[in-house]
């Protein structure tokens, strides 16, 4: 934070969002246009377009194709923090399922995880801060991130000089919609969302005929013992408090009985909490997989290759407290919960580490409350209520949407300066 910052001065958020209200008239229009036409990772144009104009609408200075998709929209409103709030953007090849009116028009693409309804509320957020601006000081640069579901949008726009253009912030927000009650807001500080790592390796070994093992360096044999000797990674390497989990999920070679074939290819994906043991993890990983190919006589290193990168997100232990505070405040201490770490992953992170500035992330939920405690009564909230990237999920259109709307504005106006104590 900089030193011109003086929470003291910082209007009650909630009565600013009081004088606010009626404001967000419209969102829900543009949550259904969104929700009706979604698009895959990086080819989310249409969508960056709308964004684009929305911002200028906003009278923000706006940068289109950063990370080829993303969009930025800056707002400087004098000295004091500079906030990233980030909305990702991407929808997932699924065929969705709801029935909705406003179900997906593109066939086998679909918001299934949520990423309109962040579009939509950081939108709504803006538009109650450009209209609150003579309250608070400060920077807003609102960040609209591509292909948050292969893990690559969020680099891709710190690599396209992202803190270039909006400098370094002081605090980065971001949020994301739950499968839990509509109102409620979840959020675990330190390690909150598990780092996942996929690789692709390829065992090259000497092809033969089935019945010559001489002629042969075998790669069936090779990623055999080299799947046993990965089970050693967790058992044997990690401390027993740590958490990782290595799991062979794909093991390719051959074609036939009487043939030896060239190479084995095996597909392993990696989750873990903390950097030290994401390594620790990583290098056990390449070390037997290197090891069991020269044990095996291999002529060749095996190639490995990373599929899917997401690194873990960590939420800064006293961001999450000011951030959480301020929640309690605004919607009641019952409706402010920590659900723990998820095993699930994102890539907002990613803007924490490349920039060195700490993270608060939170989900919130998009359960029509009844339908939620119903479901908890009878023990089938597994069952009866759809989650993340199932073709049933579907957001209640509120109180998710006015909920993800101010949790976005009531944590951006805690991180901001305020003018004097000119809200009254
Ligand atoms: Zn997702
Ligand atoms: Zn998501």
């Amino acid at each position: 934070m900089s030193d011109t910052d003086n929470i003291g001065d910082v209007p009650a958020p909630s009565r600013l969002l009081a004088r606010l209200s009626g404001r967000t008239d419209g969102l829900a229009d543009l949550y259904r246009h969104l929700h009706a036409h979604p698009e895959l990772s990086f080819g989310e144009t249409r969508t960056a377009g709308l964004v684009a104009e929305r911002l200028r609408g906003l009278g923000m200075d706006v940068t289109t194709g950063l990370g080829r998709t993303g969009v930025v929209g800056v707002l400087d409103n004098g000295d004091g923090p500079n906030l990233l709030l980030r909305a990702d953007f991407d929808g997932l090849p699924v065929t969705e399922q709801t029935r909705l009116p406003y179900a997906s028009e593109t066939a086998g693409v679909m918001h299934a995880c949520g990423h309109d309804m962040h579009v939509t509320c950081l939108l709504g957020a803006l538009d109650l801060l450009v209209q609150g601006k003579a309250y608070w000081a400060g920077k807003i640069s609102a960040v609209f991130q591509p292909a948050e579901e292969i893990g690559s949008g969020a680099q891709a726009m710190v690599d396209d000089g992202l803190f270039d253009t909006i400098g370094k912030p002081d605090i980065v927000l971001g949020q994301h919609v739950g499968p839990f009650p509509a109102g409620t807001i979840g959020c675990h500080a330190g390690p909150a969302l598990a780092a996942t790592d996929a690789l692709k390796v390829t065992l090259h070994g000497k092809g033969a005929h089935g019945s010559r093992p001489e002629a042969a360096i075998d790669p069936v044999v090779m990623a055999a013992s080299t799947v046993m000797r990965l089970q050693t990674v967790v058992s044997r390497e990690i401390a027993g408090g740590d958490t990782a989990v290595v799991t062979v999920g794909a093991l390719n070679a051959g074609t036939k009985d009487n043939v030896i074939p060239d190479t084995a290819v095996l597909k392993i994906n990696i989750r873990t909490y903390d950097e030290a043991v994401r390594k620790t993890v990583l290098n056990a990983v390449k070390r037997i997989i290197e090891g069991e190919a020269a044990v095996a006589g291999a002529t060749r290193s095996p190639d490995c290759e990373p599929i899917d990168t997401f690194p873990a997100l960590v939420n800064d232990e006293s961001a999450v407290a000011r951030t959480l505070a301020a929640f309690r405040d605004h919607f009641g201490e019952t409706q402010v919960f920590d659900p723990g770490p998820a095993t699930g992953s994102e890539d907002c992170g990613v803007f924490g580490t490349a920039s060195d500035t700490p993270v608060c992330y939170w989900f919130f939920g998009g359960i029509d409350p009844e339908t939620y405690a119903k479901a908890q009564r009878s023990g089938t909230v597994n069952r009866d209520i759809p989650s993340n990237h199932s073709p049933y999920f579907a957001p209640v259109i509120e109180p998710t949407l006015s909920t993800g709307v101010e949790a976005m504005t009531v944590a951006a106006l805690t991180w901001l300066s305020g003018r004097g104590n000119r809200f009254g």
